[in-house]
């Protein structure tokens, strides 16, 4: 099922507030009395979407709202009525709700709140590939190699944290043509089930053009053993995207690209069956089906 069939399904978020610790005996925490909604309205596993809290009564510039999901800070935006908004990404294991912290703050006082966001499961499609053994079962030197690319592109995704949100319109297709392999999909390597399929794929000829979908910065110029060449951008607040199996690389490191500029050309570099792009979402730590960008709209 798509991106777009799920959010046809629109169902309203209701979330259940739970009390954090005691409860004045005066009145309900000011963190219980928000409104809280998410778009797409109905969030599920393996997305990233904005998080909207307002508090309850007229808007106030003393109240500041911050929060944590997963481990991962949320980076909430002051809006004109007098909520806010966050990017919120959600693993794509777990059950059918997703714990949020939320913390209200007036300056004189801070109010805690554990939100169970209600959060749907996705269908996934299944695939079985073959490969070479080389890659289906990396040897200890390669198994090291690749435990270390893996930190670097987890730093890059922890840095995103600390970037202010470089991006405003729309995020775009980092390329025009077909999906030929979704989020999430259950991979079966030369017969065994071994991971799942964490990007969206899509096809190419070597040296098409691949475009980044969103205004960020280049954080990270790689040649990984199962990436190949391999382009992160940090697009602030917490998300990045990356863009794989390039056959070359049109930017670098430190370089701000907008929405749409061409940051690569389709390749088969890394651990593929053929030439195609494999685009990745990050919030964070957490790893998001990238076409859930699209649904976020322009802030
Ligand atoms: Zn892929």
């Amino acid at each position: 099922m798509s991106r777009t069939d799920w959010a046809t399904m629109a169902l309203v978020v209701f979330l259940s507030l739970a009390a954090a610790g005691p409860v004045s005996a005066q009145a309900a925490p000011m963190a219980e009395r928000m409104t809280i909604v998410t778009v797409p309205s109905r969030a599920v596993r393996g997305s990233v979407v904005w998080l909207y809290a307002r508090p309850a009564g007229e808007p106030d510039t003393a109240v500041t709202l911050d929060g944590s999901a997963a481990e991962e800070p949320l980076h909430f935006e002051r809006l004109a009525d007098g909520g806010f908004r966050s990017l919120l990404g959600i693993p794509l294991e777990g059950g059918d709700t997703f714990p949020v912290t939320l913390r209200l703050s007036t300056g004189a006082a801070t109010d805690t709140a554990p939100v169970a966001l209600a959060v749907g499961q996705p269908e996934h499609a299944r695939e079985r590939l073959t490969v070479a053994p080389r890659y289906a079962e990396p040897d200890s030197a390669s198994r090291v190699r690749i435990e270390g690319e893996v930190a670097q592109g987890r730093a890059v995704s922890r840095g995103a944290h600390d970037t202010p949100r470089l991006w405003s319109g729309a995020f775009r297709r980092p390329r025009p043509s077909r999906v030929t392999s979704t989020y999430g999909a259950a991979r079966e390597f030369n017969g065994a089930v071994t991971s799942r399929h964490l990007g969206t794929d899509f096809s190419g000829r070597p040296g098409a053009p691949v475009r980044a979908a969103g205004r960020g910065v280049v954080a990270l110029v790689a040649n990984f053993y199962l990436a190949g060449r391999a382009v992160y951008l940090d697009h602030g607040a917490g998300l990045v995207t990356g863009y794989f199996h390039l056959s070359r690389v049109g930017v670098a490191t430190g370089d701000t690209v907008v929405a749409g500029q061409v940051i690569g050309g389709v390749g088969r570099s890394g651990r593929v069956t053929g030439p195609h792009l494999h685009w990745i979402a990050r919030y964070g730590g957490i790893t998001v089906d990238p076409m859930s960008l699209f649904e976020l709209g322009a802030p």
